[in-house]
């Protein structure tokens, strides 16, 4: 007697476990293919992804000028921006003197015996300063950091997935399987 009911509650046992585990069948996940982990959507697991950020450097994708200051010239160094420089007279060759052609020398008239006059700079054609080459005068080049675009790409360390690139799956929560439906 005492036996027959213990069989009988064994049977009932099997069928409520048989039942429980009828209702929660587990399939695998199809986000992971039961893998549990998931290639890194953030950086497709390259560990490293890049995202453009705005230009630190400039503004407009232009900087201003070192070499000229924004000036767009800068000062002649042929003649420190005066102008003029001072040179050999031509009319005396550079001596102060004229000689006649009886051999009598004079100061020459023409520098006044100095040997040398105030000539334009023959480098910046009298004007004091040239032209910077760095800006061709515009005093801003193009922005040297982000070639214009106003923009960098910077590489950052994905710190979302492991070492591998991977993130738990969501679905199954890293189970690899995941409750029939
Ligand atoms: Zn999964
Ligand atoms: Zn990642
Ligand atoms: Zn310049
Ligand atoms: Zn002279
Ligand atoms: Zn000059
Ligand atoms: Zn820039």
């Amino acid at each position: 007697m005492y036996r027959q009911l213990c069989n009988y509650f064994i049977c009932i046992l099997l069928l409520f476990v048989l039942l429980f585990q009828g209702c929660k069948t587990m399939v695998t996940c199809d986000s992971c293919n039961g893998v549990g982990k998931i290639i890194c959507q953030i950086c497709d697991g390259e560990k490293d992804y890049k995202i453009k950020e705005d230009c630190s450097y400039c503004s407009n994708g232009n900087t201003l000028c070192e070499e000229c200051g924004g000036n767009g010239n800068l000062e002649c160094q042929q003649c420190n921006g005066e102008g003029m420089t001072l040179e050999p007279c031509q009319f005396c060759g550079g001596s102060g003197m004229y000689f006649y052609p009886d051999g009598n020398g004079v100061s020459c008239r023409f520098c006044s015996g100095a040997a040398m006059i105030m000539q334009p700079c023959h480098s910046c054609g009298g004007e004091g300063n040239r032209e910077c080459d760095e800006c061709n005068g515009d005093g801003s080049i193009v922005c040297k950091v982000c070639n214009g675009k106003m923009y960098e790409i910077k590489t950052e360390n994905c710190n979302l997935c492991d070492e591998n690139g991977k993130v738990v799956c969501s679905k199954c929560k890293g189970e690899g399987k995941v409750e029939k439906k």
